[in-house]
């Protein structure tokens, strides 16, 4: 099988931070030197991993533009925005702006000037929601009028290589105009409208939609996804419905989509913004990997990796073991996963590094192998709160937690005898400390649920 052509990264900005970032209320987007220091390391790995572009979302903006959009970027946050984009076209890796289309990013566009919205409550994730406050309206011109301003000022003010659109994460707006149109049809019009004035003033720029609180499956549905993919260059599948759909579903709109079509891998997992770095350790090869050899058999051509900060070795490895697989998708998982363990640890033999490969995959099954099926987005911590958040992903393990332990422990003493043999023995007790950590947390839950 050929290289998957769309083989992406995607984060918000501090996802990928070497240090927690605390204090303020999700998603923190502060960008400092050390935001530049982070990409110029992370593009590093993904150039030669085998990576061509990044979603990155908060670039400028959080909940909300402020309303003369120009005074979100500060000279400061001009200056390490640029040296990112830069950075990015020296590695090749092209940067797309995350970008909200009509939801995410308009709270205060929407209080300054109401006549883009109407407060008839919106529909999201599947449920009707009677507080708006985040959801323009299609069917308010004005509010096109502000999509089409805050592209022009991405485009020509950032100068980002690509957009990658998401409408319904936020849910959409469900007026009695707009709730006349099904759920895809109403996301496939403002995207196609959106992507349409993209292609006519901006043709160089890339486009991709995100599938965050989309349907992809209903065939019924096939033309309004068509009409929205016309414009694109790929569209994603966020929690992978069309493959759970079975049979060959997938393939069939694969073929169908005049654009490419992709995927998250099915489990998104989410680094913590809050949390120190070497508290989580959760490796996902297998599970990982298995979606994207499933992608590309069934005709699949796009990918995005959730990334997260590098000195978190989850992410050292992962990042590295994804970025082969996009590249080689007939590889075996142990394949790649033993390729990014002899650059990551440097085993001082190849059947160390076959044991550590091993080790991985079992780190992987004493946890996910209690969680199954997983799909969606996987949070380590709430990401509401301004602090360090519980540990909520070992809440996943219900009664299984006590077992998960066990197998912790007898891991990290088996890790600790294979780390004798790696010669980078910086990277080896970074993980260990990550073991140790993460069995405090299960103690902390222990003791949690006991009270
Ligand atoms: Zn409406």
């Amino acid at each position: 099988m050929i290289p998957l052509p769309h083989r992406m990264l995607l984060d918000w900005i501090n996802d990928v931070s070497s240090s927690p970032r605390k204090g303020k209320r999700w998603p923190i987007i502060d960008a400092d030197e050390q935001t530049l220091r982070d990409y110029t390391d992370l593009f590093r790995v993904a150039r030669d991993w085998g990576y061509n572009g990044i979603t990155i979302w908060g670039l400028y903006v959080d909940h909300a533009w402020p309303v003369d959009l120009e005074s979100c970027i500060t000279p400061q946050r001009r200056r390490i925005i640029d040296a990112i984009l830069e950075e990015g076209r020296r590695q090749g890796i092209a940067v797309y702006s995350g970008l909200g289309v009509y939801t995410w990013g308009f709270e205060e566009i929407i209080r300054a000037h109401p006549e883009v919205a109407r407060n008839e409550g919106r529909w999201c994730w599947g449920r009707f929601v009677e507080s708006n406050g985040v959801a323009m309206c299609y069917h308010q011109p004005a509010a096109r009028e502000w999509m089409r301003r805050i592209i022009d000022f991405a485009v020509k003010k950032i100068g980002v290589a690509g957009l990658g659109f998401q409408s319904a994460d936020q849910g959409r707006c469900y007026c009695s105009q707009c709730k006349q149109l099904g759920h895809m049809q109403y996301h496939a019009l403002v995207n196609a409208e959106a992507a349409a004035y993209v292609r006519r003033h901006h043709p160089h720029v890339k486009l991709s939609v995100s599938g965050w609180g989309m349907n992809f499956n209903e065939e019924a549905d096939f033309p309004y996804l068509k009409e929205m993919a016309q414009h694109l260059d790929f569209i994603t599948d966020v929690s992978d419905q069309a493959a759970d759909k079975g049979g060959d579903f997938r393939r069939k709109l694969v073929q169908y989509l005049p654009c490419a079509f992709g995927s998250l891998g099915g489990a998104v997992v989410v680094p913590p913004q809050r949390w120190e770095r070497d508290r989580w350790f959760l490796p996902h090869a297998q599970l990982t990997g298995s979606n994207i050899r499933h992608l590309a058999l069934d005709g699949g051509r796009a990918f995005e990796f959730f990334a997260g900060p590098m000195n978190n070795p989850q992410y050292d490895i992962m990042t590295r073991c994804v970025g082969r697989l996009l590249t080689h998708p007939d590889d075996a998982v142990e394949r790649a996963l033993g390729l990014a363990v002899e650059d990551v640890l440097v085993p001082e033999t190849s059947a160390v590094r076959d044991s550590l490969v091993q080790w991985l995959l079992d780190v992987e099954r004493a946890y996910f192998s209690h969680i199954a099926p997983v799909r969606g987005q996987l949070d380590f911590e709430p990401l509401v709160g301004d602090h360090a958040g519980p540990p909520v992903y070992l809440d996943r393990l219900g009664d299984k937690l006590a077992a998960f332990a066990v197998e912790m422990t007898r891991l990290q003493q088996q890790f600790q005898l294979l780390s004798r043999q790696c010669r980078q023995k910086e990277k080896a007790s970074l993980i260990d400390r990550c073991l140790t950590n993460i069995q405090k947390d299960v103690a902390w839950r222990v003791a949690n649920s006991k009270t």
